[in-house]
C-alpha cells in the first residue's frame, strides 16, 4: 500500500503521524512525506536560509528513523497559499506516486501555512483527476481516500478513527527529537505530542493513538473508495478488513489501480 503524507513544515508529519508511519513501515508499505515548505521560519536564533538548511538535514534524519521517503516542494515558510502553481505541484506528486491514501493536516488550524496546506491538497486531489490539467504530464489519478490528521495547532478536531500506535510511539519520539535545532523547542513539541497521543489513546482505550478524519469532496464518496480508506484503518489497527466485508467485499477492496 502506498501512503502519501503532506506536511506543511518539516516536523508536522512526524509529531502528528509518526506512529502511523512507523506502523506502515512495519507492514512494508511505501510511505512518502512531501514537505510543502522548508520551515525556514522555525527556531529563533538563525537566519531563514540557515534554518532552512538545518531543517532539511533534520528532516532527512527523521526520515531515516521512520523509514520513509521524503521530498520538499519549493515553497517558503509563511508564504504558502493555494495559488494554481502550488496546487499543480502537489497534484503532480499525487499522479506520480499514485497513493491509496493521502493525508494532510486538518483545515481548521491556528497556523496560516497549515490552513493553506489543507486547501492545496484538497484541490490537488481534484486537479489530479482532471485529464485537461497538465496534459502531457503524469497520467490522471483519483485518490481513493483523503484523510486529515491532527497537528498540535489544529482546532475543533474530532477524530472519526483512532489508530493504535502504542508500540511505535517511542520511534516517533526519536524522529521528532531529530528536529532539535530547526524547531527551537523540541521539549515543548514533545510535551504537546505526548499529551495529544495519550489523550487520543484514552479515547481509544489504548496507550497511544493518532486520530484521523475522512477528507471532504464528492469524488471521494464512492463506496469502493471509502472501503479503501477503511482498509487502511483496519490494517493499521491489526484488524483483517476482509472480516468486515466478507470474501467478495474484500476482493472488491483489493481491486483498483491504487497501490
Ligand atoms: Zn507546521
Amino acid at each position: 500500500m502506498r501512503i502519501l503524507i503532506f506536511s506543511p513544515h518539516p516536523d508536522d508529519a512526524e509529531y502528528s503521524l509518526g506512529g502511523v508511519i512507523a506502523r506502515a513501515a512495519s507492514l512494508n508499505w511505501e510511505v512518502e512525506v512531501v514537505y510543502l515548505t522548508g520551515g525556514e521560519m522555525g527556531g529563533t536564533l538563525k537566519t531563514a536560509d540557515v534554518t532552512g538548511k538545518i531543517r532539511r538535514t533534520e528532516a532527512a534524519a527523521a526520515a531515516a528513523i521512520l523509514s520513509y521517503r521524503h521530498l520538499f516542494l519549493p515553497f517558503r515558510d509563511l508564504e504558502l497559499d493555494d495559488r494554481p502553481e502550488t496546487v499543480l505541484a502537489a497534484a503532480r506528486r499525487i499522479r506520480e506516486f499514485r497513493p491509496r491514501v493521502v493525508l494532510v493536516n486538518h483545515p481548521d488550524d491556528e497556523h496560516p501555512d497549515h490552513r493553506a496546506a489543507a486547501a492545496v491538497v484538497e484541490q490537488a486531489c481534484f486537479y489530479a483527476v482532471l485529464p485537461a490539467v497538465d496534459r502531457g504530464g503524469p497520467e490522471p489519478y483519483q485518490v481513493p481516500q483523503l484523510f486529515y490528521y491532527e497537528a498540535f495547532s489544529s482546532r475543533n478536531f474530532q477524530p472519526w478513527f483512532l489508530l493504535d500506535v502504542s508500540p511505535y510511539f517511542e520511534t516517533a519520539v526519536k524522529a521528532v527529537t531529530a528536529h532539535a535545532c530547526g524547531t527551537g523547542g523540541v521539549p515543548f513539541l514533545l510535551e504537546k505530542m505526548t499529551a495529544c497521543h495519550l489523550f487520543r489513546g484514552v479515547q481509544g482505550g489504548v496507550r497511544y493513538a493518532e486520530g484521523i478524519i475522512p477528507g471532504r469532496g464528492r469524488w471521494f464518496d464512492a463506496v469502493a473508495n471509502r472501503a479503501q480508506g477503511l482498509e487502511f484503518v483496519c490494517r493499521l489497527n491489526g484488524f483483517d478488513s476482509g472480516r468486515l466485508y466478507g470474501k467478495d467485499g474484500a476482493r472488491c477492496v483489493d481491486s483498483g489501480r491504487a497501490g
